[in-house]
Order: structure tokens, then sequence, then C-alpha cells
């Protein structure tokens, strides 16, 4: 854990959010500033900074949070519609908070290329 980390203090329940899902290894929950009517956010509890900070140990891990994005948008009635998951990574990527996260956005349609 990283103590100046928000989404470290989500996964600890320092800080609230309206969880959707948890395990011993990931929690999702709903998006504060929402770009979706679903916009949930799915993170692993150990503090990884980025998508390159990955190492083999968190493959399992990352197939989970796939898996439960799947079990996710099918309980809140998005998934046969469609959905889109995406992780911003580092500047260009968008990326603002430095806790590794998927962004799971549904029950729009979305464009490509994304913006
Ligand atoms: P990113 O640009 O990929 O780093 O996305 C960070 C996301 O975290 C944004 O969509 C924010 O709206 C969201 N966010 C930031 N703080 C919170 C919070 N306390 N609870 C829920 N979502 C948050």
């Amino acid at each position: 854990m990283s103590d100046s980390c928000i989404f470290c203090k989500i996964a600890s329940g320092e800080i609230p959010a309206k969880i959707v899902y948890q395990d011993d290894q990931i929690v999702a929950f709903e998006d504060v500033a929402p770009q979706a009517p679903h916009h949930i956010l799915i993170i692993p509890r150990k503090h990884i900074r980025t998508t390159l900070d990955l190492t083999t140990a968190d493959n399992q891990m990352i197939g989970h949070i796939y898996q439960i994005a799947g079990k996710i948008a099918h309980d809140l009635g998005f998934s046969e519609d469609g959905f889109r998951i995406v992780n911003n990574c580092n500047a260009d990527g968008g990326q603002v908070v430095w806790h590794l996260h998927f962004h799971l956005l549904g029950g729009r349609e979305f464009v490509w290329p994304p913006g």
C-alpha cells in the first residue's frame, strides 16, 4: 500500500466509494466522474503504478480483472449490448491516478478511434 495513493485508500476502506465488487485481489467501484451510464473502475489491491510496472507475477490477477469485468457487465445488464475496457498509461495515455486501474464503460455506444 502507498500511503499517498487515493485508490489504495479506497481499497482499504479509508476513503469511501460505491463498491460494486471486491475480493482478496481486486476492488471495483463507480467512477466519481462517470463518462458513460455505467463507469466502473477495477483496481488491484496491490499498489502498482502503471501498466509498465506489471510483472509475470501479476499475470493471473490481470486475467482475473478481465473476467470480473465481464461478470460486472453481465450483472449490471450491459454485456450483450457491449462495453469498453480502457487502461490509460502515463501522460499521453491520459493517466492521472497513479495506481493501475481499468475503466469498464457501458450503457451507450462508443466511437472508434477514441479521442
Ligand atoms: P485515469 O485518467 O485513467 O487515471 O482515470 C482516473 C479516474 O479516476 C478518473 O476517471 C476519475 O474520475 C477517477 N477518480 C478519481 N478519484 C476518484 C475517487 N475518489 N472515486 C472514484 N473515482 C475517482
